[in-house]
């Protein structure tokens, strides 16, 4: 019988290629009129970006990314990553530990200092047990860095204060930088953060979107767009999936949507259950495109932690990935903003977010506002999960309530874990792996 998949995005179109390679007939549900979820890309104008912010191709996973880049086959370049940091109007080099010697004295001899003391604390076993992200952000950078730079940013990207996020994403996983680099780093020898991402693959065309096109390639035709999933039924044979006037028929049934679309299409859930998705917290991004004549500054992508410049909290430059993705002659810019229904940007319109954003490229010096030839906006809901403090419990209660039904979840907004192009991919690998 049928194997059912929720959603068009990387995982699910990753996930029916994987199965249909085995053999198995399946069906790709995907409400939106497109395929590609938070890798689509907008062509208008000459211009091609991503809508759900910039996508780079980068991975730890060798085999992950090998997949990625064979399906591209020649349309993709290599770049060399060249990512900033724009601090008190310097451009520092990124990430932020490594770029020390770039700061201001005072602020220099604060984060030095700062991370010296917390080393010698920690050495001395007395720090005390870190309770959330910003305990476990001072206990491994020290108050120097942290309040430089990794509070404000990871305030303003999350759209929640770290103190009220969880550790247990990052604890164990991100190292103490060692001490030799944050002294060479102070002194301005060359240092290198996040090697894995030091060189990343783009499309030459096509935007990142070209990426799940491919992947999609074998199984295109069982995709059906235009399909949001709105009714689930279990019956003695399998699953009912209904959009509200078609229904299709599942043995098998496999979600790689948000789980807060999931939950309420699904019959007689336990208010415990509906209490815990929506209490599963996440944020929402708009994309801010711009076009310009000329040329952009020569970055890759810019962390601006500061919200004294604006609502943006990365800015990229697509032209510097692929020379393919804007006209002759041209650059392109595309600034994310994180956000929450009911937060500020919510009641902005589209222009006056251009407006902001133009404003804040200007006031970092980075365009010229007679220069733009081209804006655009684009938003997606399910952006970016956010680890509250509760988090572990409310997945706990709803991953095994899933489980005991049969729905299995694999993606991003399915597991509800912060899973990258590489996680989703490699998510599909491990459970197809278990498939017989
Ligand atoms: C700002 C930003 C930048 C990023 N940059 C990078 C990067 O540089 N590199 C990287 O590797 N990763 C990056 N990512 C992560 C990457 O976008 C995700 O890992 C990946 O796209 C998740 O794919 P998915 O299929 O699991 O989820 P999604 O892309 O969210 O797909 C889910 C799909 O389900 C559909 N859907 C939802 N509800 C229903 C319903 N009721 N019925 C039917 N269909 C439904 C949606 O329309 C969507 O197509 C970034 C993410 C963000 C937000």
């Amino acid at each position: 019988m049928k194997t059912a998949i929720l959603g068009g995005g990387l995982t699910g179109l990753t996930l029916a290629r994987f199965l249909a390679g085995k053999g198995e007939e399946i069906a790709v549900l995907e409400a939106e009129s497109e395929i590609g979820g938070l890798c689509r890309s907008r062509s208008e104008n000459g211009f091609c970006f991503d809508t759900g912010g910039s996508h780079i191709i980068f991975s730890r996973d060798e085999e992950v990314l090998r997949f990625m880049l064979a399906v591209l086959g020649e349309n993709h370049a290599m770049r060399k990553r060249n990512t900033r940091i724009f601090y008190k109007d310097r451009f520092l080099k990124y990430p932020f530990e490594n770029g020390l010697s770039g700061l201001p004295k005072e602020d220099l001899f604060f984060c030095l200092h700062e991370y010296i003391r917390m080393l010698i604390a920690a050495e001395k076993g007395e720090i005390p047990p870190v309770k959330n992200f910003r305990d476990w952000i001072y206990s491994t950078f020290g108050q120097g860095i942290a309040e430089c730079y990794l509070i404000p940013y990871n305030r303003k990207i999350w759209n929640y204060p770290p103190e009220q996020m969880s550790a247990h994403w990052v604890e164990g996983r991100v190292p103490r930088p060692p001490v030799e680099d944050i002294i060479r780093s102070a002194i301005g020898i060359e240092t290198e953060g996040y090697t894995h991402q030091a060189v990343f693959s783009y499309p030459r065309k096509g935007g990142i979107e070209a990426l799940v096109r491919a992947i999609a390639a074998p199984v295109i035709d069982r995709v059906f767009c235009g399909f949001p999933v709105r009714r689930i039924r279990k019956s003695s044979t399998g699953w009912e999936i209904s959009d509200g006037n078609r229904t299709i028929y599942a043995g098998k049934l496999i979600s790689t949507i948000p789980l807060q679309n999931l939950i309420p299409a699904l019959e007689e859930v336990p208010e415990l259950v509906r209490q815990a998705v929506d209490s599963l917290r996440y944020n929402s991004v708009c994309s801010v495109f711009i076009g310009v004549k000329g040329r952009v500054p020569d970055i890759s992508w810019l962390y601006v932690p500061s919200m004294e410049i604006g609502l943006l909290n990365r800015v990229s430059f697509p032209s510097n990935y692929s020379t393919e993705v804007a006209p002759e002659g041209h650059g392109s810019v595309l600034a994310e903003i994180t956000y929450n229904e009911g937060d500020p940007l919510t009641l902005m319109s589209d222009g006056e977010i251009v407006r902001h954003v133009i404003n804040s490229l200007e006031t970092m010096g980075l365009i010229r506002k007679e220069d733009v030839t081209y804006t655009g906006t684009a938003r997606h809901r399910f952006a970016y999960v956010v680890y509250d403090l509760e988090y572990l419990t409310n997945i706990g209660i709803v991953r095994k309530y899933c489980e005991e039904i049969g729905v299995d979840l694999v993606g991003r907004f399915a597991q509800f874990e912060y899973l990258n192009m590489d996680g989703c991919i490699r998510s599909v690998m491990e459970y197809t792996g278990k498939v017989q």
